[in-house]
Formats: C-alpha cells, structure tokens, sequence
C-alpha cells in the first residue's frame, strides 16, 4: 500500500499557492486513498533561514492553518518534524557521505536564497544540506509520493539519487529505503501577484495569504500584473491555473476558459479577469478563515501528540532498517 507525505515550513502564513500546491493535492486524496498520508511542520527546515523565535511561535499556527485548508486529521497523520528530529538527523548524516559538496552546490533552489552578489559558497551549511535533510524526511515515513509544487522538484531528484545510492551500496539487492516519486499533479508554480518570482509566504510582497482580510483581496488582484491583450507570460498563465485550481463549478471553469481564449485573440478581458479570480479567491478565503477561527491551538497541540507518536514509530522502524543494512548496530 502507497505512502504519502508532504511538508510545509512554519515560515509565515500560508499563502494560496501553498494550498494549490501542496495541500490541496493532499485533500483531494484523503477520502479515497488507501495508504498512509503523513503532514508535517517542517520546523527544522525552517531554521535553515529564519530564527527559531519566529519558528517556534509559527508552528502551531501552521498546523492550525493545514487543519484548516481541509487537512482530516482522522485520515492524516500530523506531526512536526521536530518530534522526529533524532532519528531524521542520524539518518541524514548516513546519507551525507553518498552525495558531494559539488553536487549540493549545483541544486538550482540554492541560488534563489543567495543574495545578489554572494557566491553559494558563502551561504550556510543548513541550506546547502536542505535537500539531503528533505530527504531523509520523506524516507523516515517510507512515502514513496510526494505532492509538491514546482520548485521542490529538484530536491526530490536529490531523494531520489540518495535512495537509489544509498540501496546499491547496502541493499543487497532489495530496497532499504523507498525511493520516492512526485505525486502525479500538474507540476504548478504560483507566480507572485508582482510577478517578482513565485509567490512565497515568506515574501509578503505578492503573495495572497490564507488570513488576508476579505475586503483587500479585491485591491491585491487589481494590482497584479497582466500581460498586453493577445500576449501571455508566465504570471498570467499561473494565476488563470490558481483561478481553475479555485473554481467549485463547470460554470466558473467555462467562464475562466472564455476569458483566456478572448484574451489571446486580442480582447481587453483583464478587468473581467480580475473579477472573477478576486471572487473565486474571496470564495475560498472565507470558507478558510471559517474554519480556522472553529480550531483552537489546543486541539493542534493534542493532535500533534498522537500524530508524534506514530511519526515516531515509523521513524524508530525506519532507523533500524537503515542501520542493520549498513551494519552499523
Ligand atoms: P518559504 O518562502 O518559507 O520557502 P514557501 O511559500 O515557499 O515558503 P514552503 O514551506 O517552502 O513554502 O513549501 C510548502 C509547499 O508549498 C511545498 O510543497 C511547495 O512546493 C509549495 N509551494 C510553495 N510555493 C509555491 C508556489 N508558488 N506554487 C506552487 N506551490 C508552491
Ligand atoms: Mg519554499
């Protein structure tokens, strides 16, 4: 049976390309998939570039807001990946030796959190081993598919090649460790309303969070950029998918689809565009915020106890897989 597993950093707010890209996959999955699905805090990942005050506040919270994008916490195993901290550790450091400095320096994601000017190899250890970290992560719960956006697939190619290595070298023939795919979702990156980049929650500037105020989304979506009538760029396109991912009705789909067809035979449809993403946004902001208000942190808090402790027994299995295979008991 399929293991599944996704993860989000307590970095700020989750924004609506988190939902699109990483939790509505899940959702959508919950009621009928047979196998395990396992979501967590990524805690630890998170002190990788923001201080673990802001962190350690934000992960209940995070919680809070996956339980509230629809998360069942009947069906899902929650936890933080902090409750698995040693045993994910150890893991990783097992994996260190079976990847190179040079190839952690080539993992295109590690660019993006360089300043301009400032060469990788003055950024931290943490980012650089981010990707080896990740993967141990998706090992530990055995998930052999893994929802992400885009910009995560490089680091599951780098799961991917760990698991691989790691099961030529002390496998003897069988699988010790699960190599992971991308689950099968259109691959989606969610461009910032600025068009800056992706929309990330950690920059606040283009992104629409979860916890917007209803009344300002209007005037955020207004701002986006667009692109000339019978042109398209990369940021329109996403935020015609975020719109599809958003829409509840055929009737709001066919609409989207009429506005993208006028679009590129040189019609002025922005404004109606507009229009109709800020409602279908609006629409799901507000069943969001519905939910969350009905969720109190100390339901997050006892649900991430029991959600701990099957995190860690599969983490204990996995370990001790791991290490019998390497012969290191
Ligand atoms: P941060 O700025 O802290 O990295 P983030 O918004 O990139 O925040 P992550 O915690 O890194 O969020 O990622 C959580 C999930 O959201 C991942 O599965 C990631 O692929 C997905 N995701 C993040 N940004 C986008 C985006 N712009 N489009 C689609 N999916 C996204
Ligand atoms: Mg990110």
């Amino acid at each position: 049976m399929g293991r599944v597993i996704t993860g989000v950093r307590p970095t700020g707010d989750l924004s609506i390309a988190n939902y699109v890209g990483a939790m509505k996959p899940i959702v959508e999955l919950q009621d009928t998939y047979e196998g395990s699905v396992n979501v967590f805090v990524a805690d630890v990942h998170g002190l990788t570039d923001q201080e673990p005050e802001l962190i350690s506040r934000m992960r209940i919270d995070t919680m809070r807001s996956l339980l509230a994008s629809g998360i069942d916490p009947e069906r899902i195993n929650v936890y933080l990946q902090s409750q698995i901290e040693s045993q994910t550790d150890v893991v990783a450091s097992y994996l260190d030796r079976h990847i190179s400095t040079a190839e952690l320096l080539r993992v295109p994601t590690l660019k993006d959190k360089a300043k301009k000017d400032q060469g990788v190899e003055t950024l931290n250890v943490s980012l650089l081993r981010y990707p080896v970290l990740m993967a141990a992560d998706i090992f530990m719960q055995d998930a052999d598919e893994v929802p992400v956006g885009q910009d995560q697939y490089p680091h599951i190619e780098v799961a991917r090649v760990l698991a691989r290595r790691f099961n030529r070298e002390y496998g003897d023939g069988s699988e010790i460790i699960v190599v992971p795919n991308v689950m099968a979702v259109e691959g989606l990156r969610i461009a910032a309303l600025d068009g800056g980049g992706k929309m990330s929650k950690s920059n606040p500037k283009g992104a629409i969070f979860l916890k917007d105020p209803i009344d300002s989304i209007g005037s955020k979506i207004g701002k986006a950029k667009t692109a000339a009538a019978g042109e398209m760029n990369e940021t329109l396109e996403s935020h015609f998918t975020l719109s599809r991912e958003l829409s509840k009705t055929q009737d709001q789909r066919d609409a989207l689809d009429r506005l993208y067809d006028a679009h590129l035979d040189g019609h002025n449809v922005m404004g109606s565009f507009k229009s109709l993403m800020t409602e279908l946004v609006s629409g799901f902001l507000a069943e969001f915020q519905a939910n969350y208000d009905q969720i109190s942190d100390e339901q997050v808090v006892d649900l991430l106890e029991v959600g701990g402790v099957k995190a860690n027994e599969q983490a204990d299995l996995v370990l001790g897989r791991v290490r019998k295979a390497m012969k290191f008991v």
